[in-house]
């Protein structure tokens, strides 16, 4: 039975994947399946010298990941050919659609794990095909990692994104007295959780609070849950949040925008942000519609996520390993450490700097 939905599954993905090709690598992804795109086959004579790299995204319907997914497609052009599948958010779907690219024979994979623990069967699989591996944005296991020289990682540090969200709370705080409504000298936060597991959400977690308690100030976490990366979600959290806990809320950490702008809808059908009615939000991305709610004074402040440098990062060590060379600083623009791992900074965003994250 396992067997037969399994061979069911491949020949879906054999027509998605068709379907979904972008092999041209000079469309920018539209958000959709990026259908209308032409397949391989059709792939105009200059483009043929191009290596060719299979890329997967863990899911297309994800803010943040259309960004580096943008990014890819537009450093590709005239470099590279790629091929970017959706895996759905289903680890199954990702080692089929992994298998394909293998059978194809691409150059490189540029793989954005669902399940960063199933990184490792990712890597048996290419190694034994001789195909090297760049992971983004969801990190592989350490020891995964390590089992094979043609493996890197493009992201970036998790912690530093959770101290900055943290820190813009302590501005604020410091800042504004009135901000402690209870007058107790303790900050009572609300904390909006990404998939718990992800580097990003663990790390964003733990050292946002840390930030804050770094800084001296008293911290009580009123509640806590995951919106998993998810807008909607995150409105529905935030409105339970208010529900049960109301006023006693003088803060709002959130692990991404998208979270953060799901919090402020909830915020705003309780009458916030009128009436000189507000709670500090922050998130982490700086995504277009997070800036347009930092201009509009209901985000505090947020964290870029450079998406565009992690695409461009990904897809240039791709290229350079598919054409058999060893990536350099020189090649991709940013350090390698430990010959595999290229950190791409963060950086505090708030209304003052909103233009270096446009
Ligand atoms: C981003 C989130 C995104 C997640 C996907 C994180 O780095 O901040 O917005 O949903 O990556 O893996
Ligand atoms: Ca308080």
């Amino acid at each position: 039975m396992r067997k037969l939905v399994a061979s069911t599954l491949v020949a879906a993905m054999t027509l998605s994947v068709v379907g979904c090709s972008q092999s041209t690598g000079s469309q920018p992804a539209s958000g959709g399946d990026g259908s209308s795109t032409a397949p391989a086959a059709q792939a105009p004579a200059a483009s043929e010298g191009n290596p060719k790299i299979g890329v997967a995204i863990y899911k297309f319907d994800d803010t943040f990941m259309t960004g580096v997914r943008n990014a890819i497609s537009k450093a590709a052009e005239g470099k590279a050919e790629v091929d970017i599948v959706d895996s759905q958010n289903a680890q199954p779907t990702q080692n089929d659609k992994v298998d394909l690219f293998i059978n194809k024979k691409v150059s490189a994979l540029a793989i954005n794990p669902v399940d960063r623990t199933a990184a490792g069967v990712i890597i048996d699989k290419a190694k034994q095909a001789n195909i090297p591996i760049v992971f983004f944005n969801r990190e592989p296991m350490p020891e995964d990692m390590q089992k094979w020289d043609k493996v890197y990682y493009v992201g970036a540090k998790a912690e530093e994104s959770g101290t900055i969200s943290g820190q813009l709370l302590v501005d604020f705080w410091n800042s504004h007295p009135e901000a402690d409504k209870n007058k107790d000298g303790v900050m009572q936060y609300v904390m909006l959780k990404g998939e718990p597991g992800h580097q990003d959400a663990e790390l964003r977690t733990k050292f946002s609070v840390k930030a804050i308690e770094d800084a001296g100030i008293k911290v009580e976490k009123v509640a806590e849950d995951t919106a998993m990366w998810d807008r909607v979600k995150g409105q529905e959290k935030m409105a339970a949040f208010l529900a049960a806990a109301g006023d006693k809320i003088e803060a709002v950490l959130a692990n991404n925008d998208d979270m953060a702008l799901g919090a402020i809808e909830a915020l705003k059908a309780a009458g916030y942000f009128t009436n000189g009615k507000y709670i500090p939000v922050v998130g982490v991305d700086a995504t277009a519609p997070a800036l347009k709610e930092l201009e509009a004074g209901t985000l505090l402040g947020t964290v870029l996520n450079d998406a565009n440098s992690q695409g461009r990062a990904t897809l240039n060590i791709a290229t350079a390993l598919a054409k058999g060379e060893t990536p350099s600083k020189e090649m991709i623009g940013f350090d390698i450490t430990d010959g595999k791992y290229v950190w791409v900074p963060y950086k505090k965003i708030t209304k003052e700097n909103i233009n270096d994250a446009k």
